[in-house]
């Protein structure tokens, strides 16, 4: 399955058959099992990689639909330790496979696992395996000047260490190369355990976002928080620097046993999401936000 056949040339081909490859979806078939996720199924589902991290896992995507100008990208387990956003994107594929009405016209990328190293070390971690957050490594135009000296200032946690340089880390790279490539105009990055919705996005139409926001965090009863954006995160590279819608769903904890009640919760914003319709060129984008809250009842 090709698509965008004319964007698609990347330097090196994935390779299915590879031990790396193999290890991998033998690791998360392991894991699965561990955390109780027995309706995901890793090795059921159509990757493309095309980098690997430091730890030799494959960072791992798939898409639906072609339809080009369109297009939705979704983000889970930027950070290793935030166990149930890995399963939310995990169930979401295996939900969009089964119903292609949803992507007839449109394209959806999913990325699930964008820190494997963190995710498969023996006790999870935020930061990937050189101890990077890659929320911070994002080369924003305010990184050079303030990326490290906030992390300083803020007492050099090292949970959020943003990397000797921007743009350092694979799994960070990986992120751009699929913006790159898909285009997206909305992104949505799951992340644990702070649980709102925040959001970041062109400023052509950050209000009907906004509004479009406050409609769905009373519908699934999650608190929105306008969380501002930080040197070298995804909100302030793909929403404030790209003009592309970008939603953060913070799920309310970091417990793997939850994610399926998390799925049921937030399955209906997600679709919600993905329908939202955004027309206009960057920076002039907007969103059609033409949509009522059922009434009654
Ligand atoms: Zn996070």
């Amino acid at each position: 399955m090709s698509c965008f056949p004319a964007l698609s040339s990347p330097l090196f081909a994935y390779d299915a058959s590879s031990t790396d490859f193999k290890e991998l979806i033998s690791l998360l078939e392991q894991q699965s099992a561990l955390y109780g996720w027995i309706d995901i199924k890793p090795g059921d589902i159509q990757w493309e990689y095309y980098r690997t991290t430091k730890n030799k896992h494959p960072l791992i995507f798939t898409h639906f639909g072609n339809s080009a100008g369109n297009c939705i990208l979704f983000i889970g387990c930027v950070h290793g330790d935030e166990l149930p956003t890995a399963y939310l994107m995990f169930r979401l594929i295996h939900y969009i496979k089964d119903n292609p009405a949803l992507f007839k016209d449109k394209c959806i990328v999913i990325a699930p696992l964008v820190n494997p190293d963190g995710f498969l070390s023996s006790s999870p971690t935020r930061v990937n395996a050189s101890g990077v957050d890659i929320n911070r490594n994002f080369p924003t135009k305010d990184w050079q000047a303030k990326a490290i000296r906030q992390w300083i200032a803020k007492g050099k946690n090292n949970r959020y260490y943003p990397g000797a340089k921007p743009a350092s880390e694979q799994e960070t790279l990986f992120q751009m190369a699929l913006i790159k490539r898909f285009k997206p105009q909305k992104i949505l990055s799951v992340h644990s355990p702070l649980n709102f919705f925040d959001y970041d996005g062109p400023s052509s139409d950050l209000n009907s976002f906004e509004q479009w926001m406050e409609q769905i965090c009373k519908e699934t009863n999650h608190p929105l928080k306008k969380f501002g954006y930080f040197p070298g995160s995804l909100g302030n590279y793909a929403g404030h620097e790209r003009n592309i819608f970008t939603l953060t769903l913070e799920l309310p904890s970091s417990d793997p046993q939850k994610g399926r009640e998390y799925f049921q919760k937030f399955q209906p914003s997600i679709l919600k999401f993905i329908n939202l319709p955004v027309v206009g060129l960057p920076p002039h984008v907007k969103i059609i936000n033409d949509y009522s809250p059922v009434s009654g009842g």
